[in-house]
């Protein structure tokens, strides 16, 4: 796993943080904190990835006895210990519970120092080769073809001037489109002016998290360079990694740009009180919201993505017990989730009992690196819990002119909906509160039993859609005037299995039939003839 000789190290980048290694009080907050030690802090054992391995060596104060050894020349570095200083996903979470000196223990920049001190004398993970010479080879941690990079866009052009730079990420360029496509695709509703680069290289947080900084120059000149080009007095990010790189560590690295970052949240919060756009859901929602460490601890952005849901109407937002500045990790961070993806699922489980503890049906994140690993994470703990990127929750929601016309756009989608909620029944051998999610024609929506009789259908677009369906026009026109669910299924069974040239419906399962089962499509199926 790690290459490199075992020759008696030298901790050039670590050894500055040495104060910090002495102040350590050896408490134990950062690991096993409640309300007792910090009643003002709803915080319960802050670190995320030593809740789930257990062993103190995990915990911030585990971390330091080990560097701290490691600079004595106490023990040596090996590749399980190469491996343990990249289990952690520089969350943040222990300094903001430490109270050893006015910032807390520096602990994820120590583990950043620590990575390079040990990058720079051969012990690493080859993994990590592969990301930095893709990034710099390719531009992206991906292996992806920078000419596919816009590909995500369709045949949206971009004018090569404007006011504000959408700066994409790779993340959401080669990975987790969905949050480019709703960015862009709310920005051009909002009426922005804003363009995005025909040759964004990655930002370079993966190269600082894993401690290869050396090509980090390179990149952030090029791009700073490019966004002048544009003229643009804005870049906004949809990725809590890119921001916090342009926002943090770019700044603390020496550079200067003639430009403000934002993140989308605080964009679109601006926006809002502006009064140049408002949202608006048709029915009462209940969220929750996960702060991405990236965006909250590193950049203190906590209340701009608090505002913008809020500023939804009819949708309610709940909190979950760890929050803001103590908020629990996602697990992704930090290069963990590549490097270790079994530790990013637990932590990311974890994270999923807490949102489900609040009683909220949807997890909504603002960062792509948070939702690909929530996801995941609801996955891996079989948890109907919807997880959603902030502008892909909005973007359904979005009112006035442009807002109307995408909903008369889509009559089909719109008038499934309206029959659904005439017709609760139709889910009546649902398991209460079990979410069924849709595809149709390419648009999305869910479909939740409140109680027997009673359903919420939601327009907004479902991540992982369960279903995808496809109707002829007249089979919607029979469909849709069956008036109880026998009626229905059996006609929907009738059309799936035989269909003529008129009356034909096609749908293919997105999703695991174990698990739509286990929500209690049994019965519907079995009145269709479908199992
Ligand atoms: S890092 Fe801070 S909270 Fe953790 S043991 Fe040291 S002094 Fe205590
Ligand atoms: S930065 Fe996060 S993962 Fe790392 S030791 Fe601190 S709390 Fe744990």
């Amino acid at each position: 796993m790690c290459s490199g000789g075992l020759t008696r190290m030298e901790f050039d980048h670590l050894s500055k943080y040495q104060e910090d290694l002495w102040l350590c009080a050896r408490c134990g907050d950062c690991s096993l904190a409640d309300k007792t030690v910090a009643s003002d802090r709803d915080v319960y054992m802050p670190c995320a990835v030593k809740n789930v391995l257990g062993f103190e060596a995990y915990s911030c104060r585990g971390r330091i006895m080990v560097m701290n050894d490691l600079i004595e020349g106490k023990i040596e570095p090996s590749e399980d210990l190469v491996d343990w200083a990249f289990t952690c996903t520089t969350c943040k979470s222990c300094q903001e519970t430490c109270t050893a000196t006015a910032d807390g223990i520096r602990l994820p920049e120590m583990t950043e120092a620590l990575r390079q001190d040990l990058v720079e004398q051969g012990f690493d993970m080859e993994k990590h080769h592969i990301i930095e010479d893709s990034i710099v080879s390719k531009g992206n941690p991906y292996k992806e073809a920078r000419n596919e990079r816009l590909d995500v866009f369709g045949d949206r052009e971009f004018p090569e001037k404007a006011d504000v730079v959408y700066f994409v990420g790779c993340t959401s360029a080669y990975r987790e489109k969905e949050i480019a496509r709703t960015t862009v695709e709310l920005l051009d509703r909002a009426g922005v002016d804003f363009t995005i680069l025909q040759d964004e290289k990655c930002c370079g947080s993966v190269l600082l998290r894993l401690g290869r900084i050396d090509a980090f120059d390179e990149l952030t000149t090029a791009n700073i360079e490019a966004i002048k080009e544009t003229g643009a007095s804005k870049v906004i990010t949809s990725c809590a990694g890119c921001y916090r790189t342009w926002k943090v560590d770019a700044v603390e690295n020496g550079y200067e740009y003639p430009f403000e970052i934002l993140h989308i949240t605080e964009f679109l919060d601006q926006l809002i009180q502006d009064e140049q756009i408002s949202f608006e859901s048709p029915e009462e929602i209940t969220i929750t919201y996960h702060d991405p460490c990236h965006l909250g601890r590193h950049a203190e952005v906590y209340e701009a993505p608090r505002r913008v849901i809020q500023a939804v109407d009819n949708v309610n937002l709940v909190e979950m017990e760890t929050n803001k500045r103590y908020a629990h990790c996602c697990g992704s961070g930090g290069g963990v989730k590549g490097s270790f993806g079994d530790l990013a699922n637990d932590v990311a489980g974890d994270r999923i009992e807490e949102a489900e503890r609040t009683g909220a049906q949807t997890l909504v994140t603002a960062c792509p690196f948070c939702h690909r690993g929530l996801v995941d994470g609801a996955d891996y703990n079989k948890s109907d819990m919807v997880v959603t990127d902030l502008p892909t929750f909005l973007l359904p929601y979005l009112k006035g002119e442009k807002g109307k016309k995408a909903e008369e756009e889509d009559p089909l989608k719109k008038q499934f909906m309206e029959y659904l909620r005439e017709h609760p029944m139709i889910f009546d051998g649902l398991k209460k509160d079990a979410v069924i999610d849709y595809e149709i024609e390419g648009d999305r929506f869910h479909v939740r039993l409140v109680d027997k009789g009673e359903i919420e259908v939601n327009p907004r677009r479902a991540e992982n859609p369960d279903v995808e369906l496809m109707f002829s026009e007249d089979a919607v026109e029979e469909l849709f005037t069956k008036e109880s669910e026998d009626e229905y299924a059996a006609r929907f069974g009738e059309f799936f299995k035989d269909p003529t040239d008129e009356k034909w419906i096609k749908f293919n399962l997105r999703r695991n039939i174990v698990k739509l089962l286990m929500k209690g499509y049994r019965k519907f199926a079995q009145k269709a003839g479908l199992i």
